[in-house]
């Protein structure tokens, strides 16, 4: 049974994820640490937990999720991986950090690993599918824990909301089509985990979200 702990980081309020299990390998789902205080908290709950990293993984290459990218694989020696068509957005990310009026960041390296859609990705007994969500930005990915019934949607479905579809690689229509085709068609009870905001569940959000007709 996979484990799960939350962090809120940069000035966007982004949910950076920590995925792990009783063997102590863990994930590390868009790791959005930008300060010092910021990396010690993530830092200080892998290492008092003794926990073993294994790679970093992006939902997609927006600034605020992949900003604590490099301190992350620097100090654990992990890879990062990603969707391919998000490596335009990793070269974006200084451009998209004055667009977004995000803090001013340095060279976000290329990831190192391209996952593909319905990769499976172990973490210690437990397992993270790859669904291709794409709409918001390109190559948008989430990831589905089935057994857990958890799943991590980055910015394509918030509680209540979508991703906004007007940054570059943005499309309205394809980002409905894959909250309908590949997240809806998720059991109801399914947890959803976004990146940024609260937590809801599929059919919560299949009933009440405005931005969604099924
Ligand atoms: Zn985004
Ligand atoms: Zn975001």
């Amino acid at each position: 049974m996979l484990l799960l702990e939350s962090f809120v980081f940069n000035p966007f309020g982004e949910n950076t994820y920590l995925i792990y299990d009783e063997t102590k390998q863990c994930v590390i789902i868009d790791p959005g640490c930008s300060s010092p205080s910021e990396e010690d908290r993530l830092f200080g709950f892998i290492d008092s937990h003794q926990l073993k990293p294994l790679m970093v993984i992006n939902t997609h290459g927006h600034v605020d999720h992949v900003v604590g990218n490099n301190v992350v694989k620097r100090r654990y020696g992990i890879p990062v991986a990603a969707h391919s068509d998000t490596h335009y957005d990793f070269t974006q990310a200084k451009r998209q950090a004055v667009w977004l009026g995000f803090q001013p960041v340095g060279d976000i390296d290329q990831p190192d690993v391209d996952l593909e859609d319905d990769q499976e990705i172990k973490v210690g007994e437990g397992v993270l599918e790859v669904i291709c969500t794409p709409g918001h930005a390109k190559g948008s990915i989430s990831l589905y824990a089935p057994v857990e019934g958890w799943v991590f949607t980055g910015d394509a479905l918030f509680c209540r909301s979508v991703g906004r579809t007007d940054l570059p690689g943005g499309d309205f229509d394809e980002l409905h089509e894959s909250i309908r085709s590949r997240l809806f068609t998720l059991p109801d009870e399914t947890e959803v985990f976004s990146g940024h905001g609260e937590t809801t569940t599929i059919g919560e959000e299949k009933d009440f979200n405005p931005y969604v007709a099924i």
